[in-house]
């Protein structure tokens, strides 16, 4: 039996939020986890793991600001002017430097490690 409160205190907390589908395997096995740290609620999907948000504020990064990033990138600019200048986070920047370049170079492996020394 649910308790009825009378007392003029309303029961401020909303409704929670319908859980949406999974958006990388659209799956419908979703759980709650927690929040993000603007207080969001984060969801996670029990088939592939993937942690998201119901409606993100910021889509992916367009092929435009891509593109422009790489320009700067070319004119040597620095990784967090970069970030000043087309909005983008400071951690996402270098995340994306980072990838282009891994992808622009190949491996090296370098020297081997120095086994220790014998007696
Ligand atoms: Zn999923």
């Amino acid at each position: 039996m649910a308790l009825s409160y009378s007392d003029g205190v309303s029961n401020s907390t909303p409704a929670p939020a319908p859980i949406p589908p999974c958006p990388r395997c659209s799956g419908t096995h979703v759980v709650r986890n927690g929040a993000n740290a603007s207080g969001t609620p984060v969801f996670r999907c029990q088939t592939c793991g993937r942690r998201f948000v119901a409606a993100p504020k910021k889509g992916p990064v367009g092929e435009s600001d891509r593109d422009l990033v790489r320009r700067l990138l070319a004119e040597r600019v620095g990784i967090r002017a970069i970030a000043r200048v087309t909005g983008r986070s400071r951690s996402w920047v270098p995340g994306f430097v980072n990838a282009l370049y891994r992808e622009g170079t190949p491996h090296d492996p370098g020297p081997p490690p120095k086994s220790p020394a014998r007696s």
